[in-house]
């Protein structure tokens, strides 16, 4: 079978400081990160080779498919596995402000607005019992954008859902600098979001 691998940070580990410092970003990467591809590579390794054969995203969007005693390992890792390729590449030192085009546009449609949308988005995730990630998700069944929290490393994709933009609230994102400071990492992380990679996202979805 084909072994994922850790993905490459775009950036070096300090591009998004202040907002986010350099050794939470590298620990987040070369630890955190690791770990999920690892045991992602372990639970593939005991499922028969029509399921190695799969791609991670079709895996995710039918987990069903997986058998009982690997399901749960799988949701888990392969979703953290995605989860921070996307989060990666949908942060950068250049990043921040408000979106533009039809990333806006969707925005506007299903939030009323961008600030509404920010506050929103914010609000709910800073709320996130545990460990888990806030998401903007296009609904193909609606064709909107939408908002949705999810819990642990379970993706969007599991749902039915494309994520756009995800937001990390597992402490390992922040607490090195922000302790318990939730709402202060959140608050200083919209001003590293890569609005052109979401917009991208965006336009494939449709
Ligand atoms: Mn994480």
């Amino acid at each position: 079978m084909v072994e994922y691998t850790l993905p490459e940070m775009p950036y070096a580990y300090d591009a998004l400081e202040p907002h986010i410092d350099a050794q939470t970003m590298e620990i987040h990467h070369t630890k955190h990160h690791q770990a999920y591809t690892n045991n992602l590579n372990v639970a593939l390794g005991k499922c028969s080779t029509d399921i190695q054969n799969m791609n991670i995203l079709e895996i995710l969007s039918n987990l069903e498919k997986i058998p009982d005693a690997q399901r749960k390992a799988i949701n888990f890792n392969g979703g953290g596995y995605d989860n921070h390729r996307l989060f990666w590449n949908s942060m950068s030192g250049s990043g921040g402000g408000e979106p533009g085009g039809a990333i806006a546009d969707a925005i506007s449609k299903s939030f009323d607005g961008f600030s509404q949308f920010k506050e929103k988005f914010s609000s709910t995730t800073v709320v996130i019992q545990g460990s888990g990630w806030g998401w903007l998700v296009y609904n193909p069944i609606s064709k909107l954008v939408e908002y949705t929290s999810m819990p642990n490393q379970t993706s969007p994709r599991t749902e039915g859902l494309v994520p756009l933009l995800g937001c990390d609230v597992w402490e390992h994102a922040y607490y090195l600098k922000y302790q318990n400071r939730r709402p202060d990492y959140v608050a200083s992380w919209w001003n590293v979001v890569n609005w052109d990679e979401v917009e991208k996202r965006l336009a494939d979805a449709t």
